[in-house]
């Protein structure tokens, strides 16, 4: 299926396709809903382009120092915002002062039947589109070309996503922008579209009614023990906490990731980005006092640009300064990519062939302590 790199390795970033210079690649899903790169032949004149941008096949050597990278603590002050948020709600206030500024930004959207694409938004008002992670592999489209044409017309474009998406941004851009200021995520790693598509399916048909709103990060029951959550047209609603929901189950089980998620080639503490973001999960031992459950953004700040950003919205956050290693202890994703499951295969064929509820009921069972655990609470409760 693909001839620029190995299939298992693939990212999906769309640079090869977007360099191309005769338009002979195109985007195609596999069975699990993945993007992979496909090359008509017969308009091919093997110039290797594709190639020599592929940021796995040539990944650069970060030339920033572990000693100029400041780690933080931070929240903002705006409770509604952070409550909408999935972490500290840091994203949209960094967003909203580059487009203050007159910027543009882009991110990961909720497309009209909600697949997950990347979109510009030049509103603050806008920004809530891109709000909130989504746990589905984004489709970069033509965002890579469109931030070029916007650097290029002297505009600041701030560019959000996973770090294989930041990779493959400054590898189809080719040089530096000074307005171009870039914004990634410690990554657990994506999901197959494939699977949230039949969740989505699946959750509609139970209660009759096209999907509204979705929220993966909901915080009703808190940010630790945070809820999916799905609104539905006729007003009804679904949710439920990660531990019971199907989706939720295969995505932290590692059962449907992108097969590159586990062998992913930007687990580093040296990070392309200017700012990094992530949950601060083991906030409770590193600084008891931003611990409250609402949510704490891990923001490891990587450069000058990602300094000044910061620095820009200090009046807007609640932040503190914390330790690197300390910090990353608690989020393992930071380095580490996540194992493959000997049954992963499986449990997508299951997905595919009988549906995501056959497949989590045989790969994901309940343990008998948890059922206990679970029927004794239900109990105690009535
Ligand atoms: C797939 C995925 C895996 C993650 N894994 C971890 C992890 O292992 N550990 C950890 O600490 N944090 C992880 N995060 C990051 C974390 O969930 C928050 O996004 C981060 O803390 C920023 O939160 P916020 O409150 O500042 O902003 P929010 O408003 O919650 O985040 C919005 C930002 O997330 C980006 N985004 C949302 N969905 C996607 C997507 N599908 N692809 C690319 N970018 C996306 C948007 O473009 C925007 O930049 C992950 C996020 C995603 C999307
Ligand atoms: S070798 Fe050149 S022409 Fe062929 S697909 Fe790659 S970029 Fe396009
Ligand atoms: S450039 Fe990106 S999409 Fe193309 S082969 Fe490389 S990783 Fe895959
Ligand atoms: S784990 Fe790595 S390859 Fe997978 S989406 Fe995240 S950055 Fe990309």
């Amino acid at each position: 299926m693909i001839k620029i790199l190995e299939k298992s390795k693939c990212s999906g970033c769309h640079a090869c396709v977007g360099v191309c210079p005769y338009g002979c690649i195109t985007m195609q899903r596999d069975e699990d809903g993945f993007l992979y790169p496909v090359i008509d032949e017969s308009s091919c004149v093997d110039c290797k382009l594709c190639e020599r941008v592929c940021p796995i096949i040539n990944k650069k050597e970060s030339c920033k120092q572990i000693e100029d990278i400041s780690t933080y603590a931070a929240y903002t002050k705006d409770n509604n915002l952070r409550f909408n948020s999935s972490s500290g709600g840091i994203f949209t206030e960094i967003a909203s002062a580059v487009i203050e500024d007159g910027g543009v930004v882009f991110g990961a959207a909720f497309t009209e039947n909600f697949d997950v694409a990347h979109k510009c938004i030049d509103r603050i008002e806008g920004l809530r589109e891109l709000r909130g992670s989504k746990y589905v592999q984004s489709t970069i489209g033509n965002t890579y070309s469109l931030a070029k044409q916007y650097l290029q017309d002297g505009r600041k474009v701030l560019f959000t996503g996973t770090p294989c998406q930041i990779a493959g941004l400054y590898s189809y851009l080719g040089k530096e922008y000074d307005n171009l200021i870039t914004q990634d995520i410690i990554c657990h790693g994506v999901p197959s579209p494939m699977l949230w598509r039949k969740y989505i399916e699946l959750r509609e048909s139970k209660v009759g009614a096209r999907t509204q709103g979705v929220s993966f990060r909901h915080k009703k029951t808190g940010w630790k023990t945070f809820s999916i959550h799905l609104a539905f047209a006729n007003n009804k609603e679904y949710i439920a906490s990660i531990s019971k929901d199907y989706y939720m189950r295969g995505f932290l089980s590692n059962l449907c990731l992108r097969p590159s998620c586990y062998d992913c080639k930007f687990k580093d503490k040296i990070r392309q980005s200017d700012i990094t973001l992530a949950d601060f999960w083991g906030i409770q031992h590193v600084l008891p006092e931003m611990n409250d459950n609402k949510g704490t953004s891990l923001v490891i700040v990587n450069s000058k640009t990602g300094r000044e950003l910061i620095k820009r919205i200090s009046d807007k956050i609640t932040i503190k300064s914390a330790n690197l290693d300390e910090a990353i202890k608690h989020n393992t994703a930071m380095t580490c990519s996540a194992s493959c499951p000997s049954d992963r295969e499986a449990y997508m064929e299951t997905v595919r062939t009988k549906g995501i509820k056959r497949a989590t009921k045989k790969y994901l069972k309940v343990s008998f302590a948890l059922k206990t655990k679970r029927w004794l609470r239900r109990f105690l409760k009535k």
